[in-house]
């Protein structure tokens, strides 16, 4: 069987280091590993504009906000199509048709459309799209044949969702759609990073984030800023490791070498943890070492992104490429879905 993989970002601002640790790291691995015969990379807009419909700029403008993330990460066009969701318009088609496997008392149940719903208080005044994106989910994977969907923890119900859908269309339909796999990242703590508030994921739709494309400025001022221990007050009270942001982000970003680069003093992040555990380690200091570590990520992406800020007509090429490979793939998809489901009523004489 091929190996496929689809995913994605809704272009609802730019993409942020819980992006990178939870999902787009892994994506360019899985790019580099030649271990894929295709691989399809999708600017979420359609999905975007279910919970923002009456902003449409907001979802223009980060399209090529997103496109350049992308590049800057080291996804290359020559081995991944980067596409735009809208601009293929046979996933809409799909959506129709696997509306009719699914039951509104399945959609209410999926705990990540629960949160949101909460998160953006649509309460009583749902968006009939936004409550069905996860069907449009199913729609994007599947129009690709993907057998692999590296994605963050909160995305997991999507998937389960999708995999009925899949089993469904196939038992009704007979065998036609691939079914996908989930692909998470192996450190736990980079499924779902926090905020640099400590409270819910870090997400666009909140604020509470660390762009890629901030500045070294900016992302020294976020770090310098953010949530720790609140018992740790004073340099020699114990403090607490659990729970604490900045360890929970030297947890996934940083690595052996880190330490002789910045803090020679300490082996590890245990004997660091141990340090601020026991007392008479204060706050800056593992906010300074932090800030270094997502320097040592941050630099080069951000140099790779001046080179096509400065070349955004070639990026605007990339997605036009993209958008048509992707089309036609799907458009291949759908020809067999139409037969399965009997509604490729011209194909030869059969109506007669
Ligand atoms: P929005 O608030 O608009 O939904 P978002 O920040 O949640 O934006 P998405 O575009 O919905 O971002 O998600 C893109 C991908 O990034 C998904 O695979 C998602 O699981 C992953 N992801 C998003 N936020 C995090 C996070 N904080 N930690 C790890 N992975 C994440
Ligand atoms: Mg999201």
């Amino acid at each position: 069987m091929k190996k496929v993989i689809l995913t994605g970002d809704r272009p609802t601002g730019r993409l942020h280091i819980g992006h990178y640790a939870g999902s787009l790291k892994q994506r360019v691995t899985m790019q580099n590993s030649a271990e894929f015969d295709e691989i399809y990379i999708m600017i979420a807009d359609a999905q975007a504009l279910t919970d923002n419909a009456d902003n449409p700029q907001k979802i223009r403008d980060n399209i090529i906000n997103v496109a350049l993330d992308y590049l800057s990460i080291g996804l290359d066009p020559e081995k991944s199509t980067i596409f735009i969701q809208s601009m293929v318009p046979q996933l809409t088609e799909l959506t129709f048709y696997y509306m009719n496997l699914v039951t509104v008392a399945r959609l209410s149940r999926n705990p990540t459309v629960k949160a949101e719903i909460q998160q953006r208080k649509f309460e009583s005044s749902i968006p009939v799209g936004f409550f069905t994106y996860p069907i449009s989910q199913a729609a994007d994977i599947t129009a690709f044949g993907a057998s692999h969907v590296p994605v963050g923890e909160d995305q997991r119900p999507m998937l389960e969702q999708c995999r009925e859908i899949v089993a469904k269309f196939n038992s009704i339909y007979g065998d036609t759609l691939i079914m996908p796999q989930i692909v998470l990242e192996q450190n736990r703590k980079a499924q779902r990073l926090p905020g640099t508030d400590g409270k819910a994921k870090m997400s666009k739709s909140i604020g509470n984030c660390i762009y890629l494309s901030d500045t070294k400025e900016e992302v020294y001022r976020k770090v310098m800023s953010m949530y720790t221990d609140p018992d740790h007050i004073k340099i020699s009270d114990p403090g607490k490791v659990e729970g604490n942001t900045v360890f929970t982000y030297l947890d996934v970003f940083s690595k052996p070498e880190h330490f002789s680069m910045f803090l020679p003093e300490y082996d590890n992040l245990d004997s660091l943890k141990d340090h601020y555990r026991r007392g008479g380690l204060g706050d800056v200091k593992i906010k300074k070492f932090l800030a270094a570590v997502l320097e040592e990520e941050l630099a080069p992406i951000r140099r790779r992104r001046a080179y096509y800020e400065n070349n955004l007509p070639l990026v605007m090429e990339i997605l036009k490429t993209g958008c048509k490979k992707a089309e036609k793939k799907a458009g291949q998809t759908l020809e067999k879905v139409r037969k399965a489901m009997k509604i490729n009523y011209f194909d030869d004489n059969s109506l007669l």
